[in-house]
């Protein structure tokens, strides 16, 4: 009889952790340009970058991303 490690399934759930925050980010779509806000705890402060950008540049498309946490638990 070989050794073997034994794993009993053990339900899990995951679910919204909103104490983690909810973080946003906005990136610029133009060929050639990396530009991106970075992550900000404010919808606004990646908006207002969006528009600080666009300004300087012309460049019009981003992509917005919107991050939140999630907590996984074991069920009891
Ligand atoms: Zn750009």
């Amino acid at each position: 009889m070989s050794p073997r490690a034994v794993f009993r399934y053990v339900p899990h759930s995951i679910r919204h952790a909103p104490e983690g925050g909810v973080v946003y980010e906005a990136f610029c779509m133009t060929i050639g340009c990396e530009a991106a806000s970075g992550p900000h705890h404010e919808q606004e402060a990646a908006q207002d970058w969006a528009l600080r950008h666009t300004g300087r540049t012309g460049h019009p498309l981003f992509r917005r991303v919107v991050t939140d946490h999630a907590r996984v638990t074991q069920e009891q």
